[in-house]
This record gives C-alpha cells, sequence and structure tokens, in this order.
C-alpha cells in the first residue's frame, strides 16, 4: 500500500517523491517505463569511459535561489559558464549575437553598446509586439541575421516555418549589444559535479521511496494500491488520446569517440544552415574529465512517433487549444495530479520543472502555499 503513486522519474517525479518521503514520511512508489532514473537528464559513462547526457546537452541555468537551494543538498556543482558557438558563413560565432557576431560576421569595428544598438536599430523590422518567432528574431536583429542564424535552425528543429511557432521560442535566445558570449546569464549556471544521475540517485535515496524501471504505469494500476497519483507522461497519453494526439518533436542522437583530446573548442557549437544536424555538443567541455579520448554528438530533430521518445512539446496556437482540452479533462481528476514538460505540454527547462514541482508540493500537497 503506498500513499502515492509517481509516473516519471525525472526532475518532476523526483523532487515531488522526495519531498513527499522526506517531508511528510509518505510512502512513494515511483515508476519509469526506461532502464533508469533521471528522464531526459539522465547522465552516463559510454564504452569509453566518457561522461554524456544520454537525451541531449543539459546545461542547468537558474536564477531561481529556492530552486539552487534545494537541488544542493542533493549535489555539489562544477560551476562553468555555458558557451555556444553558431557556424555561420565558414566561422564560428557567438550565439546570443552580440558585438563580436556583427564585427566577425560583416567585417565591423564597433566598440560600444551604443554603436551596436544603432547597428540593430539601422536592420530591425517594426513588426509592433511580435506575434510568433520570425517577427521576435526580425524586430531585434532583422531580416539578414534572422536568415543566417535562427531560419534554418528553426526549420531544422521543428519543421514548422517560423512565423506559425510561438515567439516564445526564439525569445530564448537574447540580443546582446556587449561582448558577453555566455548562452545564459543566470546567477547559477553549471552541471552537478557527480552527473546527474548521481544527483537523482542521492534525491530517491529514501526508506519510504520505491523505485521500479522498466515498468509502465498502465501495467500496475490495477494490481497497485495506492492514495494519489502523480503524473509527469504525456498528458494525451493518460487519457487514451481522445481528443486526438498532441505532436512531439523527438531527437536522433548519433554519439562518436574521438581519438583525440578535443575535437571542437566548445562545448556546443550550432550549425543552423549546412548539414541535417543542427548541433554538436562535446561533453569534457562541461564536465571538465580528463581523457586522451573525447565524444561529441550530433543531433537530428524529428517528428515523434508512437514508437519515439517524445522531448519537446511544440508551442503553436493550435496544439495549445487542443492541451486545453486534455488540461480540463486533467482538472476534474481529484486524485491526480499532473505536472511536468510532458503532462504540462510546456517548453521548461529543469529549473523551471523544479520550481513548479516544489510549488505543488506547497499548494496542492501540503496547502501552505507560498
Ligand atoms: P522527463 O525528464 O521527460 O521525465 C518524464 C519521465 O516519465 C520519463 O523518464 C518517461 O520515461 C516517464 N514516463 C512517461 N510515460 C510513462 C509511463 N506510461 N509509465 C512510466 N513512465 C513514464 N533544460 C535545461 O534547464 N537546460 C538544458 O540545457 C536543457 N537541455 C535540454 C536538451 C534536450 C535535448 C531536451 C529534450 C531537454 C532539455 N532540457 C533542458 C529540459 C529538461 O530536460 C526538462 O525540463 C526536464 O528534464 C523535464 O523533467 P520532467 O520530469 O518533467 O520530464
Ligand atoms: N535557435 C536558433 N538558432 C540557434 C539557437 C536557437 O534558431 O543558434 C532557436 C531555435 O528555434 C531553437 C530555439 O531558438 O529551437 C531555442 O533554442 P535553445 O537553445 O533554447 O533550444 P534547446 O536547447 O531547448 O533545444
Amino acid at each position: 500500500m503506498f500513499d502515492y503513486l509517481i509516473v516519471g522519474a525525472g526532475f518532476s517525479g523526483a523532487v515531488l517523491a522526495e519531498r513527499l518521503a522526506s517531508v511528510l514520511n509518505k510512502k512513494v512508489l515511483i515508476v519509469d517505463k526506461r532502464n533508469h532514473i533521471g528522464g531526459n537528464a539522465y547522465d552516463c559513462y559510454n564504452e569509453s569511459g566518457i561522461l554524456i547526457h544520454k537525451y541531449g546537452p543539459h546545461w542547468f541555468h537558474t536564477n531561481d535561489d529556492n530552486v539552487f537551494r534545494y537541488l544542493s543538498q542533493f549535489t555539489e556543482w562544477i560551476y562553468h559558464y555555458h558557451i555556444v558557438k553558431t557556424f555561420v558563413d565558414g566561422r564560428l560565432l557567438p550565439i546570443p549575437i552580440n558585438m563580436d557576431t556583427i564585427n566577425g560576421l560583416y567585417g565591423m569595428n564597433l566598440s560600444s553598446p551604443e554603436e551596436v544598438n544603432k547597428f540593430y536599430d539601422s536592420v530591425k523590422v517594426n513588426v509592433g509586439v511580435p506575434k510568433n518567432s520570425e517577427e521576435m528574431v526580425i524586430s531585434q536583429v532583422g531580416v539578414d541575421l534572422y536568415n543566417k542564424f535562427f531560419r534554418g535552425y528553426t526549420l531544422k528543429q521543428w519543421e514548422i516555418d517560423p512565423k506559425d511557432l510561438a515567439a516564445s521560442v526564439t525569445a530564448r535566445i537574447p540580443t546582446r549589444t556587449n561582448r558577453d558570449e555566455r548562452y545564459f546569464t543566470d546567477k547559477y549556471q553549471g552541471i552537478p559535479k557527480q552527473g546527474y544521475t548521481n544527483l537523482f540517485q542521492r534525491m530517491l535515496n529514501h526508506k519510504n521511496i520505491t523505485i521500479a524501471l522498466q515498468t509502465d504505469y498502465k501495467g500496475l494500476v490495477d494490481s497497485v494500491k495506492f492514495d494519489k497519483m502523480i503524473y509527469t507522461g504525456p498528458i494525451d497519453s493518460f487519457f487514451d488520446n481522445v481528443h486526438g494526439k498532441l505532436p512531439y518533436r523527438s531527437l536522433i542522437f548519433e554519439h562518436e569517440t574521438l581519438p583525440m583530446e578535443y575535437y571542437q573548442g566548445y562545448q556546443q557549437v550550432n550549425y543552423p544552415n549546412e548539414f541535417d544536424f543542427t548541433r554538436i555538443v562535446e561533453w569534457k567541455h562541461a564536465t571538465k574529465q580528463k581523457s586522451h579520448l573525447t565524444t561529441i554528438t550530433r543531433e537530428y530533430s524529428v517528428l515523434a512517433t508512437d514508437e519515439m521518445e517524445k522531448y519537446y512539446p511544440i508551442p503553436m496556437e493550435s496544439n495549445h487549444e487542443l492541451f486545453k482540452k486534455y488540461q480540463a479533462e486533467a482538472e476534474s481528476l481529484k486524485s491526480v495530479i499532473f505536472c511536468g514538460r510532458l503532462a504540462d505540454y510546456k517548453y521548461y527547462n529543469m529549473d523551471q520543472v523544479v520550481a513548479r514541482a516544489l510549488a505543488i508540493f506547497r499548494n496542492k500537497i501540503t496547502g501552505k502555499g507560498e
């Protein structure tokens, strides 16, 4: 007999399992259909002994003191600014676009934020309030930079014209007037010192928590006794797709280990135009691991089929409308709590998922509010 059945051992499920067990002394069964904990943040050592993120690069960053303090109970950190370059016109240039991007691309010599702003003013397109991902970018940096840095990458990643994609997607990438080359400017950034999987092991290491892997909840929901359920899988699957399937993007990862210390100069290089892949990640830059070998991972984006892992909800109006039908069903079920990137159908980062799980614990479970 369990107090809670939690479906999914990613950040959403693990945070709630940990809080329920250690704060409220509840008995929790957490199940995942994969053969490991950690959800999409899972990392592991490959056959060459290199630590890789199995489901693509997970660069932790947050401004939320609470989230950082909470996670720091279970890990120390490798503090590290995430740096991403993009391959445009045969050169590696900074993304987010900054002063060096403009100077490098156009052979200019801008040297102050005022001059960079003046440049943006001369190229940006007045669209009013940006209504989609294309307008979001051209209203800041104009059409040429949009075509070179955003259009091709976005088409590869989403297979949707940026005109049809929510403005929030490209709004994730800021525009800079200075030389700051960090991908994120958050107060805390880095990766867990012993890896994400170790962080999850420490969160879930509690006598009240039972973990069942390679277990689809649908196969045991009738045979296990529990009071309440927390569901962090795809919301449409929970309701057997009664309103139609929500679309998700999946990814194909091509991992390659090479007999050299480093393959590229940076942890991540984006390829907006040439090649079918979107980006190449080289893990050792972030993990600081020492080895005479290196592993790189190329990422290809595809529409998720039923057999594939679902990684990204697709932020566009029609999908949001369909999601709202499932959300209404979800709200009518009093003994099931839905949360997470797939259950909320929201393009959350890890820190947002942790913050949401902590808020659900406070507001919906303990009833103690903020
Ligand atoms: P998930 O991690 O998806 O966990 C849900 C779990 O539920 C899965 O393990 C799944 O197997 C399980 N499940 C589903 N259905 C069932 C079922 N029927 N029965 C049993 N188990 C089930 N965030 C950042 O902050 N920084 C980054 O750099 C970053 N990079 C990312 C890169 C990629 C390629 C992707 C895909 C995501 C990235 N994210 C990043 C986002 C981050 O992965 C998510 O915010 C976070 O992992 C979501 O946690 P979750 O628990 O909601 O979902
Ligand atoms: N993007 C782009 N070019 C880039 C980086 C990002 O066009 O070099 C756009 C693209 O639409 C992408 C979105 O911005 O899907 C968000 O980028 P982010 O790096 O946050 O993607 P994630 O790491 O979540 O896949």
